[in-house]
């Protein structure tokens, strides 16, 4: 595909619009990214994920729309990136799923905008309202490296909004959001599609994906990665005729069905060595050090070299398949 006429085009379309003085000067005056050339769609709280790069997405629709809310310690450059787009009010959070890094700042956030409906899955909006088990489990799984992970706050029941798929909010100025159930990552994982400018917001589902060194990494922490859920969901994504792949760690892609396809192929292929390296040896503890050893110069390529970083996520995403083996021992 002619990738920059098909830029050019949107740039016309953009520039004969009422707003391009007004969207001109905001990107001027602001760090804060449009999300490629998708009219409306912010990255914002970059790089402040806690442990992981990545990102929410805020949709400058009638309604105003937050994808993510980050954990707890991405708050204030969530607050700082709304502020300087000149963002007041949010009608709703959505979170794809309830794993710290993706809804730890929600109730941060509900406290600075406090009319926001929070959107979850129905199976995880309790871990939501009282996250103590949460908070110990994901301690539990994380160890030493719980400090990236922020800290949650609980949040009001009457704020929540449990959704299962299917759902659809209309956000006004031809925009609107499907919920689009997909396990695998979690059982209580959903994605939003974005239909007006064809983007889905991924969560965790994909991968990780750093387009500026073209790569994809797995997303399989414990307790509830499921290989074969993951592998289906993927599969149901790329019947949904997208434009954009909006990626919570890292960026964005314009390859939808590509990157898809890609990622089924690599979370495949790191089962398998997974799998191939525990029937060898006994020990969990040596599976996990055989990976970090194998994947540690590329995964230190991709975060740019944090040691302790990449450690804790070869460990996490080790660990998660290796708990998805014991359960499913017929699975691959
Ligand atoms: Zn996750």
């Amino acid at each position: 595909m002619d990738r920059l006429r098909k830029k050019d085009q949107k740039i016309v379309q953009f520039v004969k619009g009422v707003k391009v003085e007004k969207m001109k000067d905001r990107l001027v005056k602001n760090q804060v990214n449009l999300v490629d050339d998708l009219n409306n769609i912010y990255s914002v709280g970059k790089d402040r994920y806690g442990l992981s790069e990545g990102q929410c997405f805020f949709i400058d629709s009638e309604k105003k729309v937050l994808i993510e809310s980050g954990n707890s310690l991405a708050f204030g450059k969530i607050v700082e990136d709304l502020s300087e787009l000149g963002i007041k009010n949010l009608d709703y959070i959505m979170v794809t799923h309830i794993h710290m890094d993706h809804a730890g700042g929600a109730g941060y956030l509900l406290d600075r905008y406090p009319d926001t409906e929070i959107v979850v899955h129905e199976s995880g909006s309790n871990h939501l309202v009282d996250p103590a088990k949460l908070k110990k489990s994901v301690k539990k799984v994380t160890g030493s490296a719980f400090k990236y992970f922020g800290d949650i706050k609980p949040i009001p029941e009457e704020n929540i909004v449990p959704v299962s798929g299917g759902e659809r909010f209309d956000l006004g100025r031809g925009y609107s959001i499907e919920v689009i159930y997909s396990p695998g990552h979690a059982p209580h994982h959903t994605c939003f599609l974005e239909r007006k400018t064809g983007s889905l917001a991924l969560g965790d589902v994909a991968g990780r994906y750093y387009p500026e060194k073209d790569a994809l990494f797995p997303t399989t922490p414990p307790p509830n990665f499921d290989l074969q859920e993951n592998l289906k969901t993927l599969s149901r994504l790329k019947d949904l005729d997208l434009d954009f792949l909006l990626y919570s760690h890292k960026r964005w892609s314009d390859q939808p069905n590509e990157n898809l396809s890609r990622y089924e192929a690599e979370l495949e292929e790191w089962v398998d060595e997974i799998k191939g390296i525990s029937t060898a040896c006994d020990d969990k503890e040596d599976v996990i050090e055989r990976i970090i050893k194998k994947y540690e110069p590329k995964l230190k390529r991709l975060l740019d070299g944090d040691d302790e970083k990449v450690k804790h996520i070869l460990r996490m995403n080790t660990k998660g398949v290796l708990l998805y083996l014991e359960k499913k021992p017929g699975q691959r």
